[in-house]
């Protein structure tokens, strides 16, 4: 129990007071004796972080403390839709935990149709990514369900929701997504490394997936049979490359010739000076 003579609510170096440090660090014992004094300030932000309690915890992935503080009876002093300086909130953190249930567990508390794809500071993937990259049947039921969640975002790797279940093998995941009315280009997109999702299931062996995918593109007659990002590596898988060589060998050759009858005609005049 802290001294009755301290400030419960001085700040740290960055501004986090002791109740979100012992938040983030999942400390329950400290923060049960912080709620049980009255005067500390419950929902109190880092200025430079920009969490409160709950989301300083949620972003260190310490859900037991953020399931704690929610059902303790001064829980709803803490304002559950708020968000860290990064970007993150509640939401998208508990997203990333992969574990279904705690997002189930955080949605009644939080307004989440109000920002729906708020994307995490470290892959850039809203709620409705990282559940097609875990799998989450259910979430992705939900979230599809609602029209404010973008089905086509892309992470900071240029990943959808679609490429990032092919690539994880999420057969289901993958049949709710080419069901989506709002799902755009599925065959044309690309990530960052040229990728489709369609490669994506085939490079990671999942066959099942791949051909889902494929069935989806002959379902599509309007779609074009090459994704968009063949223009990138069109150089490195058609006839080009071999015509690329043979110039490139015949420039070296004309290089050397040159340089050798250039020196060959130095050496010759040299020898003309001294001889001649
Ligand atoms: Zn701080
Ligand atoms: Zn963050």
């Amino acid at each position: 129990m802290p001294r009755s003579d301290l400030d419960v609510n001085s700040p740290g170096n960055c501004g986090c007071t002791a109740l979100i440090w012992a938040c983030s660090l999942g400390k329950w014992a400290i923060v049960d004796a912080l709620l049980s004094r009255k005067e500390t300030i419950v929902d109190a932000r880092c200025p430079n972080h920009g969490h409160n309690a709950l989301v300083a915890a949620a972003h260190r992935m310490k859900f037991e403390m953020v399931h704690q503080l929610l059902s303790h009876p001064r829980g709803h002093e803490m304002d559950p839709n708020a968000f860290a300086a990064c970007g993150c909130n509640l939401l998208v953190c508990a997203s990333r935990s992969g574990d279904e249930d705690t997002v189930h567990n955080i949605l009644p508390f939080i307004d989440y149709r109000n920002y729906p794809n708020t994307q995490d500071c470290k892959f850039g993937r809203t709620a409705l990514q990282w559940a097609s990259h875990f799998g989450h049947d259910s979430l992705i039921q939900l979230f599809l369900s609602e029209p404010s969640f973008s089905v086509n975002h892309r992470d900071i790797r240029g990943n959808t929701a679609l490429m990032l279940a092919a690539s994880s093998g999420h057969y289901n995941i993958v049949q709710k997504l080419l069901a989506s009315p709002n799902l755009t280009n599925v065959h044309r997109d690309c990530n960052s490394n040229g990728d489709t999702a369609l490669s994506l299931a085939e490079w990671y062996g999942h066959t099942d997936v791949a051909r889902l995918l494929e069935s989806a593109l002959l379902e599509q007659a309007a779609a074009p049979s090459t994704p968009d990002c063949a223009a990138q590596s069109a150089f490195f898988v058609t006839p080009f490359v071999p015509y690329f060589w043979i110039s490139t060998f015949f420039a070296i050759l004309s290089i050397l010739f040159f340089s050798l009858t250039y020196f060959a005609l130095r050496i010759d005049v040299l020898a003309f000076r001294v001889y001649g």
